[in-house]
């Protein structure tokens, strides 16, 4: 059976460069960086390395990456460790209420902790409404954290516009650039972010490191205390190996930016159009023109998302429901409420995710079996039948 992986924007396999440059360093390396003999400093070049290679791929300098565990690991990091450093500024924080649970629930943990968060709205498109965040700032405001693009319909926000509001006020600005960062062009200044977040495994590289950017002169608290490596900000024996595979990832991902966006951008609209044309009663959500090139997500009338992907996985197509819910979660994804979607095409979503897997003629097998699927659930549906009788 032919097998298609439509899911990217979950994870990444590993680009065999980074496969090969990782079986050669942990083959011939393994000294603790922060050790002075010449074992420790050959690992130490490798991490500085990979430092440089992370920090060129967002237009940083090199002193500005903290190597993390996650992506997750370093939203916690911006958040909490801003919090911390300026606890005596101030206790408000602002987020949009489509952020992913790395920043969602870390700003809930602080709420629990003295902290007030104000969840900014988004308009159907899943767009941020900068006067919006100019509303919400106060004199107590500490930290702005918005994401660079959502995790499930691909919107990019306009954090250009953001950062430069919560720069007026003397606020800093964080954004989660996890499902950005080598996918589009991140670059720091231009963004004009302080803090920034990315993630190793949604990039061909390993899963369990990530990073975090820190603008030069910013102070924050660090999370994780102990031996004090990376500068004191992420106690902890580096990850050397998954280090060094992250850095090789993110200068692949710089070198073939510019031909990855442009082949999964032509495939990504021929997937969509292909639904388009062949599948009634359907809802591309996300924006038409501000959304990430990978990324297409449907809600699909009277078929129940989950259904759908156990129908497709049978066919071998690995994709995502986009409504993130599970059986122990049968609460709706709190993205697409967000957009305003209706109970009913919540719970009919379904989000495909390109990358390095894919080809045309994985798009045409799709389009070859979804229709198929959606017209065979759609016969079990009560609704569905009362529309067409
Ligand atoms: N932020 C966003 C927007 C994500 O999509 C993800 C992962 O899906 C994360 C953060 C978490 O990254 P990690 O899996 O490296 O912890």
């Amino acid at each position: 059976m032919r097998k298609v992986y439509l899911d990217h924007a979950g994870t990444t396999p590993l680009h065999p460069e980074v496969y090969s440059l990782m079986c050669e360093f942990m083959k011939n390396n393994f000294g603790n960086p922060s050790s002075i003999h010449s074992y420790g400093r050959e690992a130490k070049k490798w991490v500085d390395e990979a430092r440089q290679q992370v920090a060129d791929l967002i237009g940083a300098d090199r002193e500005e990456i903290i190597f993390t565990g996650s992506g997750t690991e370093a939203d916690n990091l911006a958040i909490i460790g801003t919090a911390a450093a300026r606890r005596k500024k101030g206790n408000h924080i602002i987020t949009s209420s489509i952020e992913h649970p790395a920043v969602l629930n870390t700003c809930k943990y602080l709420e629990k902790n003295g902290f007030e968060v104000t969840y900014l709205p988004v308009d159907g498109y899943g767009l941020v409404d900068p006067e919006e965040l100019r509303r919400a700032i106060r004199h107590e405001t500490i930290l702005v954290t918005i994401m660079h693009a959502n995790n499930e319909i691909g919107t990019i926000e306009p954090i250009e516009e953001l950062s430069s509001i919560a720069r007026e006020y003397g606020i800093l600005f964080h954004t989660d650039a996890v499902q950005t960062a080598g996918k589009i062009p991140v670059n720091v200044k231009d963004l004009g972010v302080d803090l920034l977040t990315i993630s190793s495994h949604k990039i061909y590289g390993p899963k369990g490191v990530g990073a975090l950017y820190k603008r030069k002169g910013v102070r924050l608290e660090p999370v994780i205390h102990g031996g004090g490596q990376e500068k004191k900000m992420r106690s902890g024996t580096e990850n050397t190996a998954g280090i060094v595979g992250f850095g090789k990832a993110a200068e692949i991902a710089a070198r073939d930016l510019e031909s990855e966006y442009n082949r999964t951008l032509e495939l990504r609209d021929r997937l969509v159009q292909g639904i388009n044309d062949r599948i009634p009663d359907v809802k591309y959500n996300g924006h038409p023109e501000r959304r990430l090139p990978h990324n297409a997500h449907f809600s699909f009338s009277y078929v129940e998302g989950e259904s759908m992907l156990l129908s497709l996985d049978m066919k071998g197509i690995a994709a995502s429901s986009g409504s993130a819910c599970s059986s122990s979660n049968l609460k709706g994804s709190h993205v697409l409420e967000a957009i305003g979607l209706p109970y009913e095409l919540i719970h009919g979503s379904l989000r495909m995710t390109l990358g390095r897997m894919n080809d045309a003629a994985d798009i045409d097998y799709v389009l070859e079996v979804l229709p198929e699927i959606v017209a065979r659930l759609r016969s079990f549906s009560p609704l569905a039948n009362k529309l067409t009788v």
